[in-house]
């Protein structure tokens, strides 16, 4: 194994560990994300052969998609509605990876099936991480939010945010980055990846323009997010909504609120007037609904963790963006 996959691997572990609950070394912490420049090595590719790319999440797919094009050979992982926290992957899972000349994820912690995963692989994998070069939200930056309990932080694991594709801004540094590792690894298509990746980054510029035009249509006192667990951190930064609290207090849907958290929330949804409560399309919206039943609000679900399949009108990226805000929009103006 090159030193360079050490480095990857230990990155990704590290960022592993402090997404899921155990408390990650200060020296492997998520400040030293996966480096992708100038390091990784051509893939020897057989006359006519593509580079075989697997991408985890369904929304690393479509981004894959958009930047690969036809010079990649690419395999989703996580079906559509497959919740990557709680994500198991299957024996073909396993294999997909074993062969892959690549492996793109998120990163930030998001994908802890990965270790198991790689263990059983019993191979060398390489793996980029999308999430370099984008500054990630931690528990911190929520400290100041009206409603957060003092017991969701001891109840949060100190990892940071991994859903940095929701915001588009993001997704261009992830296409930027996608683009990078593909003409490394396969320099005869170069120059394809990097103009599929401009024109990605136009469309994904649009939509932000889009939805900052369709977010100026709620009155600003009313840009209150209640959400199932922590997903929208940086929509929330980026379109200048305010984080009211979570139905699980945590950055992953892999835990459970104290009746005391469900409580504090309760109170904060009263206190602050909120219209609504947001809920994945891959999560359990059992307590959410009870929260809306208590408080008399209105439930809506939104895609987060997966696109939605192809009646959904969210079946691409740009289209669950655009699904998402309309009806965030809808529900708070
Ligand atoms: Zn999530």
């Amino acid at each position: 194994m090159s030193a360079k996959r050490v480095v990857i691997l230990l990155a990704l572990v590290s960022g592993l560990l402090a997404g899921c609950g155990v408390k990650a070394q200060p020296e492997l912490s998520q400040s030293q994300p996966p480096a992708v420049s100038s390091e990784l090595a051509p893939v020897k590719l057989a006359a006519g052969a593509k580079l075989k790319v697997v991408a985890t999440t369904n929304i690393v797919g479509d981004l894959l998609k958009n930047v690969g094009g036809d010079g990649i050979d690419l395999t989703v992982m996580l079906p559509i509605g497959a919740d990557p926290h709680s994500f198991q992957p299957a024996p073909r899972d396993v294999a997909a990876v074993s062969n892959a000349d690549v492996v793109f994820i998120n990163g930030l912690g998001l994908e802890r099936f990965l270790t198991s995963l790689i263990e059983n692989s019993n191979t060398q994998v390489t793996l980029v991480s999308l999430a370099e070069g984008i500054e990630p939200l931690d528990m911190t930056g929520h400290d100041d939010h009206a409603g957060e309990s003092e017991s969701a932080d001891v109840h949060d694991h100190g990892g940071v945010d991994p859903h940095i594709w929701l915001s588009p801004v993001n997704v261009g540094v992830m296409a930027g980055n996608a683009a990078r590792a593909l003409a490394q690894l396969d320099p005869a298509n170069a120059p394809m990846y990097q103009a599929n990746a401009a024109a990605y980054q136009q469309q994904l510029t649009e939509l932000d323009r889009w939805i900052k035009e369709q977010v100026g249509q709620i009155p600003p006192a009313q840009r209150k997010l209640v959400t199932d667990h922590d997903t929208f951190g940086y929509f929330a930064e980026r379109y200048g909504f305010e984080l009211v609290g979570t139905v699980i207090p945590s950055f992953s849907t892999n835990a459970e609120p104290s009746a005391q958290e469900l409580a504090d929330l309760q109170q904060a949804v009263e206190k602050n007037s909120v219209k609504a409560v947001f809920v994945g399309t891959t999560v359990n919206p059992v307590l959410s609904s009870r929260l809306a039943d208590d408080t008399g609000i209105k439930l809506v679900r939104l895609y987060t963790g997966s696109l939605g399949d192809a009646a959904s009108g969210a079946a691409t990226y740009l289209d669950y963006m655009r699904y998402n805000t309309s009806a965030i929009v809808e529900a708070l103006k």
